[in-house]
């Protein structure tokens, strides 16, 4: 039918790059999204409503008709009845086959029109009479403009047969690893797949449970695992500093804290403290829950570089949060005469100029800062560690660019989350990382109240808001997210801010967003610290790291707008302090499906870990880590949930492999990565 003329080869090779198929290996992975069964013919009569079906006959009549707007109309004949086929756009080619006298298969599903059973947009093919029907089913692939499905079709049919012929096909799997896995043979797989016999259950190779396709993901997870366990030995490879505990600081500093360190802290620090004094490149994720004291853990580590004349550095993805680390690492540092420089992109000239001289020269040991650390122009020669706080939030190039500061080897790296990590993402994307966990919450916190209202029902949230602030305590006001435009965004919260302070006005009410200037932001953050401010009005600035511990009621409009692993941050701003403390939802009605489902995760869990899976479920993994910002490839086929068992016998297989065959390791990623690894880098 609507299949395109050749192409020049540069095109098709252009179209098959945008869906990532570089090579024959490539389109042999290029797996089919679903099926449609061309391999029998039903009566018309029979043909049941609103399922595919394919029926042949004749075609009876074919005209073009302009009501209400051109469209192509024909009826075809078999020896059980009739059916119209109806088309609104059409090609030249379809016009032709639906000649009257011609013979056709139309494959389509029928539906109870106005003029009775029709199928719009069937798929036609001309047919002569007992022409023998295909012995497999049809193959439905992900394809992009240009590229029709019989063309992509034909393309993959082909590059099986080369690669049989060449002897590509070949199980690249020991027999021990794929009999103890209960795997089938990869060629049986795949041809299984692109070509599947007509008797094959459709429903267990759409919902991808065949064991056809667990071979398929299988394979796809074995290679991830592998490419994670090289790129983690290649790393050992690297020299890093020696950075030995050696407890001055480090023992200064823990005796000058107000508070003991929690068991989990304790037992990050240790393993940290062990890490760095390895002479390789540490590459460890620090993560805990919103509120877990992480800063504490990552000044600890800073020391111990400081305590072997080794430089440290922190990087923070806000402004408001690397002050906020700033401050308290000074205060902290102070007394043990250790000064921390501050680098941020809003201080004046000369402030920025005393603070570069002072790491170039190696005088300032330690340094907290946003992007403005990675800039060219700053020097941090003896760089022993770098740390990164919400590290999601930097792309790879600026984590790795903060790395780069020091001159021969690498420093080692910490990097923080406050988004946890569901266990099935760490074993996969990010296997590569050693993990210290904060899995439990300093003393002394009081459980967060968190009320789903709808914004019907704002005037009694904002008589609320006035009978905390008046008993003393202070809240913050999380204005809706529109993530469309930035500018509507900022006039949103300003009109949020106005309304409220007409609304309370015996009450301060200050108001910050992304687009003050960083000393305005400065100076509201402030007064609400000193508690000159009431009613903080914010955008999802405050989102990460912001500590008022008197803040006690947080309000979130619009909060189906939200992430999941957003509401969870913006929650985690109250409960900080010893008053009871809750977090108001307000949604806006009707809520959609989906919004209720993520609104009542939030209701119902106060434990990051388990909002983090939920929202991995919700999501896919994509949100948590991007392909080409990690470089390391999304997972095409295999799902971390339904699939965690193969991702444990890929991880077992791995060891393996890599163990007593590495040649075959080697191969399968060839086979899997050889065309795609540029793309990837991109
Ligand atoms: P996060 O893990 O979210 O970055 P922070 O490091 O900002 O958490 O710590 C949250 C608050 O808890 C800070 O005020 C910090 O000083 C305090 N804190 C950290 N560790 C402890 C502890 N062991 N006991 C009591 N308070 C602590
Ligand atoms: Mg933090």
């Amino acid at each position: 039918m609507s299949a395109p003329a050749a192409k020049p080869a540069s095109a098709l090779a252009g179209r098959l790059a945008k869906l990532g198929v570089f090579n024959d290996s490539d389109l042999l992975l290029h797996m089919p999204l679903r099926y449609e069964d061309e391999t029998r013919v039903t009566r018309i009569a029979d043909a049941p409503p609103g399922e595919p079906v394919q029926v042949e006959g004749e075609v009876e009549h074919s005209e073009i008709v302009f009501r209400p707007r051109r469209t192509l109309v024909a009826r075809l004949r078999d020896d059980s009845g009739t059916l119209t086929l109806r088309f609104l756009n059409f090609y030249p080619a379809q016009q032709k086959l639906l000649t009257p006298g011609a013979r056709l298969r139309a494959f389509g599903e029928v539906r109870t029109g106005f003029w009775g059973d029709e199928m719009i947009h069937p798929r036609l093919q001309a047919t002569a009479a007992e022409q023998p029907l295909p012995q497999a089913l049809t193959p439905v692939y992900p394809t992009t403009a240009g590229l029709a499905q019989s063309a992509l079709r034909k393309l993959v049919a082909r590059a099986l047969e080369r690669a049989g012929a060449r002897g590509d096909l070949g199980d690249l799997l020991p027999e021990d690893i794929r009999a103890h896995a209960r795997l089938p043979g990869w060629e049986r797989s795949l041809r299984f797949l692109h070509q599947p016999p007509p008797e094959a259950r459709l429903d267990s190779l759409e919902d991808r449970s065949h064991p056809a396709w667990r071979r398929i993901k299988f394979d796809e997870l074995l290679v991830q695992q592998l490419s994670l366990r090289r790129a983690w030995e290649e790393r050992r490879q690297h020299g890093a500093p020696v950075l030995l505990p050696r407890g001055h600081l480090c023992s200064g500093l823990l005796a000058g804290l107000p508070f003991a360190l929690t068991g989990a802290q304790r037992r990050a620090v240790d393993e940290i403290a062990r890490e760095l004094a390895l002479p390789y490149p540490m590459q460890r994720l620090l993560q805990g829950d919103v509120g877990s004291g992480k800063t504490v853990v990552a000044a600890l580590a800073m020391l111990q570089a400081a305590e072997n004349g080794h430089q440290a550095a922190l990087m923070a993805p806000t402004e408001i949060l690397a002050e906020q680390h700033y401050r308290k690492l000074a205060d902290w540092l102070a007394p043990l005469g250790i000064e921390v420089a501050w680098l941020s992109g809003s201080q004046k000239k000369r402030e920025r100029e005393t603070m570069r001289a002072k790491l170039a020269s190696g005088e300032a040991l330690l340094a907290v800062g946003t992007h403005a650390l990675i800039e060219d122009d700053v020097a941090l020669h003896r760089l022993g560690l770098a740390v990164v706080d919400e590290q999601h939030r930097f792309g790879v190039r600026q984590r790795l660019a903060l790395r780069e500061k020091t001159i021969g080897g690498l420093p080692h790296m910490l990097m923080m989350s406050a988004t946890p990590i569901p266990r099935t993402l760490a074993m996969s994307y990010l296997a590569d990382l050693d993990v210290s966990t904060l899995d439990e919450l300093p003393p002394g916190r009081t459980p967060i109240v968190t009320k789903l209202v709808a914004d019907t029902r704002r005037d009694q949230v904002v008589a609320r808001v006035r009978d905390a602030c008046q008993e003393g305590r202070q809240a913050y006001w999380v204005c809706p997210l529109i993530e469309e435009s930035e500018s509507l965004q900022l006039q949103t919260a300003v009109d949020t801010c106005e309304h409220l302070r007409a609304e309370l006005p015996e009450l301060k009410v200050g108001l910050v967003h992304g687009r003050l200037k960083p000393a305005e932001k400065a100076a509201v953050m402030d007064a609400f610290v000193r508690n000159e401010l009431q009613l903080l009005v914010a955008t999802t600035v405050i989102e990460v790291g912001v500590d008022v511990p008197n803040a006690s009621l947080m309000v979130i409009e619009h909060a189906e707008r939200f992430g999941l692993a957003q509401l969870h941050q913006l929650r985690g701003r109250v409960g900080r302090g010893a008053a009871a403390s809750s977090c108001v939802l307000l949604y806006a009605t009707p809520l959609s499906q989906n919004g209720r489902e993520r609104l009542k995760v939030i209701y119902e869990h106060s434990d990051g870990f388990e909002i983090a899976r939920r929202d991995l479920q919700l999501r896919g993994p994509g949100e948590f880590v991007g392909a080409r910002q990690s470089g390391v490839p999304l997972l095409r086929y295999a799902d971390l949930e339904a699939d965690v068992d193969l991702l444990e016998l890929a991880r077992q297989a791995a060891d393996e492999m890599l163990r007593h065959h590495p040649r075959q390791a080697e191969a399968l990623q060839a086979r899997w990565y050889a065309g795609r690894s540029a793309y990837l880098k991109a």
